[in-house]
Parts: structure tokens; C-alpha cells; sequence
């Protein structure tokens, strides 16, 4: 099908959610009847059991604005995302979960946000949650965390519920459960005016969630992992190299003055101990082993990024006087 220039591409990744689809479907229809968008309505079906993808057909026999996609077997919510985001062609992309927990009623101002206030993307914020105790202190804690390692200000970064430019969701890739750290990989790919909007949730009407308290683990690892690829993706050496380096440099100064004080006893006569004998011989011997580990890790990684296909992939902002030059914002080069 040929793309049209639509105003408005809404993204629900759905996993057996069957009893919410037609509530969801009709509640963002009359939004966006009411304010007069040009629309489409991306299902993107994670390999549902439970008869959602009958729903979404159904939906779609009956309305033209809504399209689906169905995968062959659960992935995830990231991969959901990034296939909805390759299929979208509204000029703003709104997320949001399938399960009525997020309200459609917030479309419209993330949309002027994004259309009249020039932010690149704008999060929700479920600043009073209907959620159980056990997902909100944890997810408090989730959230300063990620504050303070991405010097992203945002409350809330796993909020469902997202606004986004079309160029910021055409030049990110959402895999594995990085859909959590969607504002750092759009801050990583240059997009800086991201905003925040307390938005209103409500409590799970249908069905159950799909992410027990391992989310908190992942949520954690997965920070860790963005993280170092956000600072030395590109450059593994640089880390590992420099920590291999002074880790191997301590280890064979300590180890040198073992020795050299080894000799300095024998040349003076006095009955030196075995080196073995002391504690700093061991603690030389593992630093420089460690030291020699990292260092090939870094190596290793190098020889990694300069095999990526991404490895010089960069997102070209304006560009000037070549002939036959396009109006084109955020082109991927
Ligand atoms: N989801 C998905 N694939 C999965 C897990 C979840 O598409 O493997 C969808 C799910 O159907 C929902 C959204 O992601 O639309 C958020 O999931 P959920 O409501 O279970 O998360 P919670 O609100 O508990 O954080
Ligand atoms: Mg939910």
C-alpha cells in the first residue's frame, strides 16, 4: 500500500489482550474523530493465544484506520514497538498499552506538544498509579536510578503511554527490553527536547500483566548495558584498555619491587624470605593476570564495533549546497 501523509500514527503492542481491543479501538477513534486527525491505528499482535488477533480483524473488516500485524510468536514488547514503528506514517507516533491502562484522552496534547512546542519526544508520567505496591516502590527506585545514570530528567521512563516525532521513532531500534530506555536511545541518536506529561492511568480493567518482578532485574541490567553502549559502544578500548592497563602497570611495579628487594637482601647478606611468602606477590600476580584480561576484552570488543553494521551510521541533520538537495530533517545518511 502506498503511504499517505497521515497526521497521527497510534502504536499498541498488545500480548493477549483480547477484552480491551474494542473498548481501546472505539475510545481512540472518538479522540481523534474529534480533533480531526488524519489517523491510523497500529496493532502490532505479540503472538496472542487468546483469540486478540480474531478481535483486531474484526476491527479492521470494520474500520479502515485501524492495521495490524501479527507475529509468528511472542517476542516482546521492544520488538513489538520497533515493527509498529517501522510500519507507522503519521508525521507524530503515539504509543500506547493496549490494556486501557493508558487513557487515549491524553492525545491530543502530547501532540500539540510535540507539533507546537517543538519537543522531539514527550513521556508519560504516572504520577498516581493504580498499580500494586509491589510494582510502584520498585519502579520509584528504577526510576532514580536511571535519572542519575542517564541525566535524563524524567519520572517515569517505562510509561507505555509516549509521544514521539516520526524522525526520532524512524532512527532508533528498540530490541530486546530496551523498550524501558526508549529517552536514552533517543537522546544517544541526538534527539535532545524531550519532555514529560503527567498523564492520567487507570487501574488493569481486563486480562493480567505481562511482566512479573523479574522486570526489575532486567530493568537493571538492561540499564547497565545501554549505558555502556551509550558511552563506549563505540570505543571498548577505551575502558577496558585503560582499566587492563593500570590494573597489569600496578601488578608489575609491586612485582618488580619483590624482586628487586629479593636481590637487594642477597647482594647484602641478609637471609631474604621467599617471595612466595608474601601476600603481595599473589596480589601482583593476579593484577597483572586481570590486567591482561581486560585488556584483551577491550581488544576483543574493538574488533566487534569495527565489524557493527551501525559502525558509521550517523543521523545527518541539514545539509547545505549539494545539488539536488532535499528538505530533509534527521535523514539517515
Ligand atoms: N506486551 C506485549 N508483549 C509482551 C508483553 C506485553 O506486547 O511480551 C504488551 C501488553 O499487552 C500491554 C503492554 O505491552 O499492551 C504493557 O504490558 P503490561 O500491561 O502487562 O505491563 P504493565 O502495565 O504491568 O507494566
Ligand atoms: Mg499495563
Amino acid at each position: 500500500m502506498a503511504k499517505q501523509k497521515l497526521d497521527l500514527s497510534v502504536v499498541s503492542p498488545l500480548y493477549n489482550e483480547r477484552e480491551s481491543l474494542p473498548e481501546l479501538t472505539e475510545w481512540i477513534r472518538r479522540v481523534c474523530e474529534k480533533e480531526g486527525y488524519a489517523y491510523e491505528i497500529i496493532f502490532v499482535d505479540d503472538g496472542s493465544n487468546d483469540g486478540s488477533w480474531q478481535v483486531i480483524e474484526d476491527l479492521a473488516a470494520r474500520y479502515p484506520e485501524v492495521r495490524g500485524i501479527r507475529f509468528q510468536r511472542n517476542y516482546g514488547k521492544s520488538p513489538a514497538l520497533h515493527v509498529g514503528f517501522q510500519m507507522a506514517s503519521g508525521e507524530v507516533v503515539i504509543t500506547m498499552d493496549a490494556d486501557l491502562q493508558d487513557s487515549p484522552d491524553e492525545i491530543p496534547e502530547l501532540v500539540r506538544m510535540i507539533r507546537e512546542e517543538g519537543y522531539d519526544m514527550v513521556s508519560g508520567w504516572k504520577k498516581k498509579r493504580y498499580d500494586p505496591i509491589s510494582k510502584t516502590v520498585p519502579s520509584k527506585f528504577f526510576n532514580l536510578t536511571a535519572r542519575m545514570v542517564t541525566g535524563i530528567k524524567l519520572h517515569d521512563f517505562n510509561c507505555g503511554l509516549k509521544a514521539y516525532r516520526r524522525e526520532v521513532v524512524k532512527s532508533i531500534e528498540v530490541y530486546g527490553e530496551m523498550h524501558r530506555y526508549i529517552p536514552v536511545l533517543a537522546k544517544q541518536a541526538g534527539f535532545r527536547k524531550i519532555g514529560e506529561k503527567v498523564v492520567q492511568h487507570r487501574k488493569r480493567k481486563y486480562g493480567v500483566t505481562k511482566f512479573g518482578l523479574s522486570r526489575f532485574i532486567k530493568g537493571y541490567l538492561d540499564l547497565i548495558s545501554v549505558t555502556f553502549i551509550t558511552k563506549f559502544g563505540k570505543r571498548p578500548m577505551h575502558l577496558f584498555g585503560s582499566l587492563g592497563s593500570l590494573m597489569f602497570l600496578v601488578g608489575f611495579l609491586a612485582a618488580l619491587w619483590l624482586g628487586i628487594r629479593k636481590l637487594w637482601f642477597l647482594n647484602h647478606g641478609i637471609p631474604a624470605p621467599l617471595v612466595t611468602t608474601s601476600p603481595y606477590f599473589y596480589l601482583s600476580l593476579t593484577a597483572m593476570i586481570l590486567g591482561t584480561q581486560l585488556f584483551m576484552a577491550g581488544f576483543l570488543g574493538e574488533l566487534v564495533s569495527r565489524s557493527s553494521s551501525d559502525r558509521n551510521r550517523y543521523l545527518v541533520e541539514k545539509k547545505l549546497n549539494f545539488p539536488r538537495e532535499k528538505e530533509v530533517i534527521k535523514q539517515v545518511l
